[in-house]
């Protein structure tokens, strides 16, 4: 990886140290180009004429989104954020009274609160899979709960949001097809961070955002839906980008994923979210990979070095999201005087309203979440703040 090249593709790095991937990812120059590009052409002669203008652009996208994840251009939907994509895939499923739903100790609110509207509303049954002894997903314990039968959908995270782990989700893939339920992936955090494919992992739906380890624009997400379950999911909303309007009283759905679409949409995001895209597959998501996660253990190795750092995070496979606390200085001081130091470092606070999880670590965490796109020398910078700011 040529990193000099990189981070001078990275405007953001001259100002800040950026330790917020998990939030929000410093985009790459021609991110921020294509979109302020396209937004100028909407200005000079009009958003219609402008997406005309970009027509081929436009179809291209779907394709760029298709091979960072493995799938075909007609599996893939562009929506507004990952949480929107994710509804799309979720509310489409034909829940009946009983059906369970399986999903995992780390997943995210959002995610849970859909559950719940589903056991209101159809009388589901939700069930949270207990953890193994490293805090992901226990594959024996699901392949028991799958085992006593009536399990329609299994729906978990790639990698959460709160914490440092990554679920085994090609394990848990084989074991939700075996027994004949729908697997939908939450893989927020993982695209753009780990090598993320369909067909390895084997699920049937899979949701991701723009502004996160991908680098895409605030404001972007897409939805991944594998062509042979499409038919069975009718989409929670219908408009006239989803589906024709046949005769008074009829509709005919369209049979890709762009029936999870709706018709008006943030052209420029779509374009800017495709140039993300492109850029992770033209620096290669092993490497990507690779460079991700051994910057994070390396943290997590520092932390554990500091007095009083405890370091969060679970799992028999780590992610490039580091979680830790000190045992006196509260996560929101320790991440505002990051912020307020010579150097501005970019970290967050995990918050924890309700989870599954709760109780299982404190509240309120600091989270770092580096990229490649980070340096050696900044994490030891932020080691050496750290250091100062827990003294
Ligand atoms: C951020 C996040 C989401 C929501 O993504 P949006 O693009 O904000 O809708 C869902 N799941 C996980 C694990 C996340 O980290």
């Amino acid at each position: 990886m040529d990193l000099g090249r990189i981070r001078s593709e990275t405007p953001g790095c001259r100002d800040v140290v950026h330790l917020n991937n998990a939030g929000s990812a410093l985009p790459p120059a021609v991110v921020h180009d294509t979109v302020v590009r396209h937004l100028e052409l909407e200005g000079r002669i009009g958003g219609y004429e402008a997406a005309d203008d970009a027509a081929d652009a436009l179809t291209a996208s779907y394709g760029a989104l298709a091979r960072l994840v493995g799938a075909r251009d007609d599996e893939i939907a562009f929506t507004e954020n990952a949480t929107r994509a994710w509804d799309m895939a979720f509310h489409a499923i034909p829940f009946k009274e009983g059906d369970r739903i399986l999903t995992t100790t780390s997943e995210y609110a959002s995610n849970a609160l859909g559950y719940l509207l589903a056991a209101r509303r159809h009388g589901a049954v939700v069930e949270v899979v207990p953890d193994d002894d490293h805090g992901g997903i226990d594959l024996d314990a699901l392949a028991r709960m799958l085992d006593a039968g009536g399990v329609r959908l299994v729906a978990i995270n790639h990698v959460p949001t709160h914490d440092g782990l990554v679920n085994p989700v090609a394990e848990v893939g084989r074991l939700s097809r075996r027994a004949g339920a729908l697997f939908l992936v939450d893989a927020c955090q993982s695209v753009g961070q780990l090598v993320v494919d369909v067909a390895e992992i084997g699920c049937d739906m899979l949701s991701a955002t723009g502004r996160k380890f991908l680098r895409g624009p605030r404001g972007t997400g897409f939805l991944y839906v594998r062509r042979e379950v499409t038919a069975e999911l009718e989409p929670p909303f219908v408009d006239l980008r989803s589906a024709d309007w046949t005769g008074p009283e009829s509709y005919e759905l369209r049979p890709d994923a762009r029936r999870f679409e709706n018709w008006e949409r943030f052209v420029a995001g779509q374009l800017g979210l495709a140039a993300a895209a492109s850029y992770a597959l033209h620096l290669g998501m092993e490497a990507i990979e690779e460079r991700a996660t051994a910057l994070a253990d390396r943290l997590r190795a520092e932390l554990a070095e500091l007095p009083g750092v405890t370091v969060h995070d679970r799992g028999a496979r780590k992610s490039a999201i580091v979680t830790f606390t000190h045992v006196t200085v509260a996560a929101p001081e320790i991440v505002a005087r990051l912020a307020a130091g010579p150097r501005r470092i970019n970290a967050r606070v995990a918050e924890q309203t309700y989870r599954y999880d709760a109780g299982v670590k404190p509240p309120l965490r600091v989270r770092l979440s580096p990229h490649y796109y980070n340096t050696e020398e900044e994490l030891d910078l932020a080691i050496a703040e750290l250091r100062a700011i827990l003294r």
